[in-house]
């Protein structure tokens, strides 16, 4: 039983873009295009929210983008609490996508401005898990 047949339209199915995590193993950076309206999404998502298309494709992205916002939170949720204080970014692509990540814990506190540049960078966790985070480009 999955969450592929939940609900009366699907939008959501995790296995449709599970490869991004093959990808991100990879080095790469991925993000999905609706075939029907060109719009890109990151991250990727399997079905169009805008016009229901399933057409998506597979579209690598440079990771190149710029700083719009940060915060640094001192408390935590679950499974985060031993990297406090940490920073969590948004940034703009130069393909036009946001992308919402913590911050490298490389980049002083004093270095952070809004407009920076910065790279989304795949990163492997110590418990062989993996996610991407914003360093310096
Ligand atoms: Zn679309």
């Amino acid at each position: 039983m999955s969450f592929e047949r939940f609900g009366k339209i699907g939008f959501i199915s995790e296995t449709k873009v599970a490869s991004f995590v093959k990808h991100l193993e990879d080095g790469k950076i991925m993000a999905t295009r609706c075939s029907r309206c060109g719009k890109l999404y990151f991250p990727p998502r399997a079905d169009c929210p805008d016009d229901l298309s399933t057409d998506m494709t597979w579209q690598q992205l440079s990771g190149r983008c710029k700083l719009l916002t940060y915060t640094t939170a001192h408390f935590a949720p679950t499974g985060f609490r031993d990297d406090v204080p940490y920073t969590i970014g948004l940034a703009e692509c130069e393909e036009g996508v946001k992308v919402y990540a913590l911050l490298s814990k490389d980049i002083d506190e004093k270095e952070m401005r809004i407009g920076m540049d910065l790279q989304v960078t795949p990163v492997r966790l110590p418990n062989s898990r993996i996610t991407y985070e914003l360093k310096k480009a």
